[in-house]
């Protein structure tokens, strides 16, 4: 029998990967980690979830001082940006947080070892120069971002700008253009809006937020709108010309039709990222990618190729952390012979602006395709708590089984959203109906009660509208 250096070699330390060495190695198999980064995180940790969420939180403090919203509550206060500061806060919980994953390394006696992988056979992967051997290899290597042909991006020049540079800004651009109006455009776009940008979206399909609920993306448009950004949907970039520190965008309606140009301090290009795999070695293995360049696995994790594994961003399925932590848990107890399930119909999806967006299980326009639907909706504006801070926008909308009652799918726009959209998860992976749901007693005054009243609406009896 071959003998190994490790049971458990994973490519990559994002939230895919460090969490399947964790779980490998709290299952006694030992385990290392291949991480080309300086430090261990991943996108998420590094230059994604946390650091924008970092800016996202700061860039509101300083919007409610400026916009009035403080005010409005008896504060008076005219604030100052110290912009270093807020980027010096933002490294802190980089830091702090990758930090404490080496520390979980250590902890756990995983060995990290340091560069790029690449595959020489299904068991032996080179690090650097040095060759390591493992009886399961999982890749985890995620996800970059999606260029746009014919737009260079240079991070270091910061006028042309992927995500990481547009965390990175030095200063509050006049104008900033955004290339696409997803997840990425509208959470960064905000930061720089709320600090002082004018920011225009550029988006080519005729709504924000493919992939949301259809009334939830209609909704996203109105208030992003209502806070100053300006939505050019139904629109195509066709390119962008730099000179100096401006540049010059040129966009044409999505259908075909008359061109115009935007001018911008700071283009941020935000349109999608795709599956990280170059340099990988696959050929070696004989691992084909799929039509998008994705790794193809069972539902338990495993590729075609006996003994390597595949999680998270480069495998399909929504591009989210926690998507690829409970792949990273589950294809960890795979290996070790237990079952590891992860149930793709529910992971919640969150946009973290202000309102927050969030949804999990199906959209209206899915549900209906399946079957006969019940649909109840909630208003915050009726709900006391967000009535009470101020907080009018959005709603709750619950989609249930017009048979059965069985929730289908639940979405929210709230300034909580991504903190409510939990129990609605958790509700639908225990099966549960609307009227479990309507029954459930709810603090007060929470916005969480929005979520009951919705359910309760279902039936047609909510108690506040
Ligand atoms: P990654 O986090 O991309 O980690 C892969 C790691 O593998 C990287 O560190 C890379 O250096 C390493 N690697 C690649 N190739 C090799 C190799 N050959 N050898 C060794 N190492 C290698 N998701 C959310 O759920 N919530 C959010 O709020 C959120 N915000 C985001 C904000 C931004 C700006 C961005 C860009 C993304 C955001 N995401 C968010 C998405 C989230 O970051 C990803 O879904 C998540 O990081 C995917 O995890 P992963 O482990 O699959 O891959
Ligand atoms: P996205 O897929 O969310 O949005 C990209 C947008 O760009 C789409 O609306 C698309 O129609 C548009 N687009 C594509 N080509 C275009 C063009 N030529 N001109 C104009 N518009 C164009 O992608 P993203 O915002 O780059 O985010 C990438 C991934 O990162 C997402 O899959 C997301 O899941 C993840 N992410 C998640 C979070 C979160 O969970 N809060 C935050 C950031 C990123």
């Amino acid at each position: 029998m071959a003998e190994y250096d490790y049971d458990v070699l994973v490519i990559g330390a994002g939230p895919g990967g460090y969490v399947a060495a964790i779980r490998a190695a709290q299952l006694g198999l030992k385990t290392a980690c291949a991480e080309g980064r300086e430090t261990l995180g991943g996108t998420c940790l590094n230059v994604g979830c946390i650091p924008s969420k970092a800016m996202l939180h700061a860039s509101e403090y300083f919007d409610a001082a400026a916009n009035g919203a403080m005010a409005k509550m008896g504060i008076k206060v005219t604030p100052e940006l110290d912009l270093d500061t807020m980027h010096a806060q933002r490294r802190d919980a980089v830091k702090g947080l990758t930090g404490g994953i080496e520390f979980l390394f250590k902890k756990n006696k995983i060995d990290w070892i340091k560069g790029y992988a690449s595959f020489q056979d299904a068991h032996t992967v080179k690090v650097g120069d040095k060759s390591v051997t493992a009886k399961n290899v999982v890749i985890a290597t995620g996800s970059t971002v999606t260029p746009l042909p014919g737009i260079e991006i240079d991070n270091d020049k910061g006028v042309v700008v992927d995500s990481t540079g547009a965390l990175e800004l030095k200063a509050v651009p006049k104008k900033m253009v955004v290339i696409g109006g997803g997840v990425i455009g509208l959470e960064l776009g905000s930061v720089w809006r709320r600090l002082g940008a004018d920011v225009t979206v550029v988006e080519f399909l005729d709504q924000l937020l493919p992939g949301m609920d259809g009334e939830v993306r209609k909704e996203s448009g109105k208030i992003f709108k209502k806070q100053g950004m300006v939505l050019k949907l139904s629109t195509k970039v066709t390119g962008a010309a730099v000179a100096g520190d401006k540049a010059t965008v040129t966009v044409e309606p999505a259908a075909g039709g008359a061109a115009e140009t935007l001018e911008a301090d700071v283009v941020l290009v935000s349109i999608g990222r795709r599956a990280n795999t170059e340099g990988l070695g696959l050929d070696k293995i004989g691992l084909e990618l799929n039509q998008r360049g994705q790794i193809e696995t069972d539902h338990d994790f495993a590729t075609k190729v006996d003994g390597v594994w595949a999680i998270g961003d480069v495998i399909p399925g929504p591009m989210l952390a926690h998507k690829a932590e409970d792949e990273g848990i589950a294809v960890a107890e795979n290996i070790a012979g237990l079952t590891g399930i992860v149930n793709h119909d529910v992971i919640p999806g969150v946009v973290y602006t202000a309102p927050e967006f969030a949804g999990v299980g199906l959209t209206e326009e899915q549900a209906k395709e399946r079957g006969a639907i019940k649909v109840g909706k909630f208003p915050m504006l009726a709900n006391s708590r967000a009535k009470t801070n101020h907080e009018p926008d959005g709603f709750v909308k619950i989609i249930a089984d017009a048979e059965t009652d069985r929730v289908l799918g639940v979405w929210c726009i709230a300034t909580v959203a991504g903190t409510m959209i939990a129990q609605a998860a958790q509700a639908m992976e225990f099966g549960a109906t609307s009227e479990d749901i309507a029954y459930t007693c709810h603090a007060h005054p929470t916005h969480s009660e929005a979520i009951k009243e919705a359910a309760m609406a279902v039936t047609g009896k909510p108690i506040h509208v």
